[in-house]
């Protein structure tokens, strides 16, 4: 299988309809994880291809805005069908590029395909208002517009959700994109055009532009007059370039940031739900998710039963490449994350917590780090302010509501949290106190096409899924009427 996929998968860029070579005829390497391998060679997008692409969106807007919106509909549930037929294909390369298990790949096919189908639905439903002014002189309306040519910049541990979730929307909403994916995996973002070409998407309404020169080629976009959104996926760091980058032209924005997800487990939760909502929050992607838990803060009763019984877990899961059958656990994406993840450990066990399963780079080839629960961290670790982006499980104790509040909300994300407690009310209250976007109560996954996400503090701005998500690639134009 793998072969084939990759004998298929194109390797140019996609601009105006067509597949082409970078001007500068350039092309960068693409790796596999596991093996460290060389899979394929990619074109690498100068600034003149960016350009380029936003020239063959802006060329397209006027025709694909005024296409009706069930067509729009019809093309977008198309590519539904096509991505469902193609689910293991879309899997294996994700898998191949990424690293994460099959199985989570597999997760993602379908999760991203959902983005198609649930926007196909929105896009019919772009429900405008009207209402008499409060003096009664006159009618207020107000209709959504698309917002414009979008530049789509997405990071690489969701390689075909970040760009479905957010191609679903502007698609819908009558925008046209230039899609910039991570360098990391820019394979499943040529699939995506691939098949949204296939699905009958018109030349130019969505393009896609692999660039190593990421820094160069987006703000040269972001620049363009022509641009008149920037929706960004990926670290707060970069996030924060790109807003100042932003600013220069106004650009509207939408930012999906790094997350520092708390998992707080009461001591009269069901431990047993408490454990498996862990094993899901944690280690969906092997740890690398922006909702990931990254820190564990549980009431100080149970606590050493939950470690014990989360490490046993922990330590049963089967790590091994990918795409082999019954692996649970990938490897990171590369050596720099595999090596970040080993220092904010290490800084850890240096200060005095103690590993109950894991702690140290294990010793096979590929870019592995073990599963790995860490007990007594001290407050002021690294781990607990970073984000980890692994399988590395620190856990930290607490005595009474108000403490375990606090410390969730001691960190400048807002990404997501969970709480696992047997007292519903508690459950409400804990979440209506915490600083993030997100709140999954006895719940460790709460990802979903038809929910709005996204994060509050440094977290980001903007929402991505639900109505919301559709409305963010909207103007709303207010029109003050007599009649
Ligand atoms: P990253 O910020 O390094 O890169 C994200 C994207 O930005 C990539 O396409 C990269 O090539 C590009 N980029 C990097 N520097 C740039 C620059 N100066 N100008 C323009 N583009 C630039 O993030 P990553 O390592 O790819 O992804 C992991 C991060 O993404 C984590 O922090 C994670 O939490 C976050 N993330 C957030 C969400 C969310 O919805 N909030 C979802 C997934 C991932």
């Amino acid at each position: 299988m793998t072969a084939d996929v990759l004998s298929k998968v194109p390797t140019d860029l996609f601009i105006g309809g067509t597949w082409r070579p970078a001007s500068e005829g350039g092309r960068f390497d693409v790796t596999d994880p596991a093996t460290r391998e060389v899979i394929a060679q990619v074109a690498d997008g100068s600034v003149e291809d960016g350009l380029d692409a936003v020239n063959a969106a802006s060329e397209a807007l006027p025709g694909w805005a005024a296409t009706p919106p069930r067509q729009r509909a019809e093309i977008l549930r198309r590519a539904w069908e096509l991505m469902t037929e193609r689910a293991d294909e879309i899997a294996t390369l994700i898998s191949l590029e990424n690293g994460k298990a099959l199985t989570d790949a597999k997760g993602e096919a379908t999760y991203a395909a959902e983005f198609f189908r649930w926007y196909a639905e929105e896009t019919v439903r772009m429900d405008g208002m009207v209402t008499t002014a409060p003096s009664g002189a006159n009618r207020i309306m107000v209709v959504h517009q698309p917002v414009g040519v979008c530049v789509l910049v997405t990071p690489w541990n969701f390689p075909a959700a970040m760009a479905t979730r957010k191609m679903g929307p502007a698609l819908g909403a009558g925008c046209t994109v230039v899609l910039k994916p991570a360098s990391d995996t820019p394979l499943t973002a040529l699939l995506m055009a691939q098949i949204l070409d296939d699905a009958g998407v018109p030349k130019g309404v969505v393009n896609v532009v692999p660039a190593r020169r990421s820094g160069a080629v987006v703000s040269a976009m972001v620049h363009d007059d022509r641009v008149r959104k920037l929706s960004f996926t990926g670290s707060t760091e970069v996030g924060r370039v790109l807003l100042k980058e932003a600013a220069d032209t106004i650009v509207n924005t939408s930012m999906e940031l790094g997350g520092n997800a708390p998992f707080l487990v009461f001591a009269d939760a069901d431990l047993e739900a408490a454990l498996e909502g862990a094993m899901i929050a944690k280690m969906r992607n092997g740890g690398e998710a922006c909702t990931a838990a990254n820190r564990f803060y549980v009431e100080e009763s149970v606590a050493e039963e939950f470690s014990t019984r989360l490490a046993a877990k922990m330590g049963a899961l089967k790590v091994g490449p990918g795409t082999e059958a019954g692996t649970q656990v990938g490897p990171l994406v590369n050596d720099a994350a595999v090596q970040k993840v080993d220092e904010l450990v290490r800084g850890a066990l240096d200060a005095g917590a103690r590993a109950l399963v894991g702690g140290q780079l294990p010793e096979r080839g590929g870019c592995y780090y073990d599963p790995t629960v860490l007990v007594d961290v001290p407050a002021d670790s690294a781990i607990l302010r970073e984000e980890i982006f692994g399988p590395v499980a620190p856990i930290v104790t607490f005595t009474d509501e108000a403490d375990a509040i606090r410390y969730a909300n001691d960190t400048e994300y807002g990404l997501v949290a969970y709480v696992y407690t047997g007292d519903l009310a508690r459950g409400l209250r804990v979440s209506e106190a915490l600083e993030s976007g997100m709140v999954g109560i006895n719940r460790g996954l709460v990802s979903d096409p038809a929910a709005p996400f996204g994060g509050v503090k440094q977290s980001g701005i903007g929402r991505e899924g639900g109505h919301e998500g559709l409305l963010d690639y909207t103007e709303s134009k207010y029109i003050a009427v007599t009649w």
